[in-house]
């Protein structure tokens, strides 16, 4: 990709001819662009579809509904102002609109793609996130405009012949019934008489076969036409993964001599995700003594690494990287943290080991020390995509982190109702590990799942589960004011 800052576009030869560069709404991005793009564009492009993604997966992260039936992610992506697209059928105002529109899909898509390819958990996110967009796309998309794209992507599908149609009748029959709990003998043989028939590979298929919705025949899959989609979300899935991971070992090649400028938009953007600020509102009101006394209110990730610090009266630089700042932003001053650091390390470290070792890392998080950055406390998404814990290191989310085993005895020594416990494992097996712990922040606070904010940061789990904290008490200051409007406008 290039990069210009004298970017002209010719619109007046997309007036004369079709455009062929983005021949529909639907795309699996599988040509690199070769267009010239503005610096400014190339870092608000790349923003904008993080953002897009990012409330993709906000609403995921409650919602267990299944793609097709999940209206209100329709909705986020149809009324988003960030990375809007509309089909060849709708009405444009100008050649130019829809040229644009399309050019800024793609190019988004690449400019992301180059900035979240270089770590595991970044690249799995930005897969999942984007193959939720194009599936929400696809169930938007007009009859038409399917079939055109699918044509246009060329994927040698084996059609099933009438005769071998015929031969499996009954089994396909069968299938049938069993999706559409249609029984009718005469209403299944027009249903069956109006699908087309491909042979794939099996393994390409595996959701539709995990779900029964297909027949499998000698490793072959004979995939009803409607549920070609599965066949190119796995071809897009598998595409995007070697593709990033082919990215990532390139990236500094690839940037070659713009590597000065892009690199750091590249790494603003992955950043702007998983340094999702946090304000705290409760500046200096902890004391050190207060803290193990509070840790029932902590989240899962640091429970733990209280637990590890009281056991082995230390933790490793991640460990305190991360419940440091937590602590800082519940509100625990750096005077008082510096307290809390130093007997929590006593039994190990002596008084004159302590400054020498950690005061100064302690005051720096404060931005008291070097270029004197008041750091965050950690967002959810960084602690689930950067850093993962090795042998010995406790920080980290154990959603993600942990095995199974280990989550499962972590979740009943916090006291949880066992019944719960295997509802949140496996909500954490299947990778939503942030519902996961919202669920557990729901049965904590004993409150209905729509009171609870998702938790997307360890200290909103903190102001949320603490009564004392500022924003329960804005919330229920908030409430009371509420019920004295209500109550002076009934007077009248
Ligand atoms: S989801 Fe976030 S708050 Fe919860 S345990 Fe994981 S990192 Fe901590």
């Amino acid at each position: 990709m290039q990069t210009s800052v004298n970017y002209q576009p010719q619109y007046s030869q997309y007036e004369i001819k079709p455009i062929p560069v983005y021949p529909y709404s639907l795309n699996l991005y599988m040509n690199y662009p070769q267009e010239d793009i503005e610096i400014n564009e190339f870092e608000i492009f790349g923003l904008d579809r993080l953002k897009l993604l990012k409330e993709i997966e906000n609403h995921q992260i409650r919602s267990t509904v299944p793609l097709n039936e999940n209206t209100k992610l329709l909705d986020v992506i149809k009324n988003n102002t960030y990375i809007n697209l509309k089909e060849n059928s709708s009405t444009y105002s100008s050649v130019k609109e829809k040229y644009e529109e399309r050019r800024k899909d793609y190019l988004s898509h690449y400019i992301l793609k180059l900035a979240y390819c270089q770590t595991e958990d970044l690249r799995d996110w930005f897969i999942k996130q984007e193959c939720i967009l194009f599936q929400i796309r696809w169930n938007n998309s007009s009859k038409s405009e399917k079939q055109g794209f699918v044509q246009s992507l060329n994927l040698n599908l084996e059609n099933v012949s009438m005769k071998e149609k015929e031969k499996l009748r009954d089994k396909l029959e069968t299938l049938i019934s069993l999706k559409s709990n249609v029984k009718n003998g005469e209403e299944l043989s027009r249903l069956f008489s109006n699908k087309n028939y491909f042979k794939i590979n099996f393994e390409e298929v595996l959701d539709l076969v995990q779900s029964r919705s297909v027949l499998i025949k000698n490793g072959l899959a004979y995939v009803p036409d409607e549920e070609i989609i599965s066949v190119i979300i796995s071809k897009y899935k598998s595409f995007l993964t070697e593709s990033m991971e082919y990215l990532s070992s390139i990236y500094n090649k690839l940037l070659k001599e713009d590597n000065d400028r892009l690199d750091p938009i590249l790494k603003n953007i992955a950043n702007q995700y998983i340094d999702e600020g946090y304000t705290a509102g409760n500046n200096g009101v902890i004391n050190h003594q207060d803290i193990p006394n509070l840790t029932k209110y902590f989240p899962l990730c640091m429970q733990n690494l209280q637990k590890s610090l009281q056991m082995e009266s230390h933790l490793r630089h991640g460990g305190r990287m991360q419940y440091g700042l937590f602590l800082k932003g519940i509100g625990v001053s750096l005077e008082e943290s510096l307290l809390f650091w130093k007997k929590a390390f006593s039994k190990k470290f002596n008084d004159d080991q302590f400054q020498k070792g950690y005061a100064y890392n302690i005051r720096h998080s404060y931005g008291m020390e070097g270029k004197r950055t008041n750091y965050s406390p950690f967002s959810c998404s960084k602690i689930i995509m950067t850093n993962p814990p090795s042998t010995g290191d406790h920080h980290g989310c154990p959603f993600r982190h942990a095995s199974t085993t280990v989550l499962e005895k972590m979740l009943y020594q916090t006291g949880i109702n066992k019944n719960h416990v295997p509802e949140i494992c496996s909500l954490a097996k299947l990778g939503h590990y942030q519902l996961a712990c919202t669920k557990m922040l729901t049965i904590f606070t004993n409150a209905n799942e729509e009171e609870v904010e998702n938790v997307i940061h360890p200290n909103r789990y903190f102001d949320q589960s603490y009564p004392e904290s500022e924003y329960n008490k804005n919330k229920k200051q908030s409430s009371n004011t509420m019920d004295t409007q209500k109550t002076v406008s009934m007077e009248f």
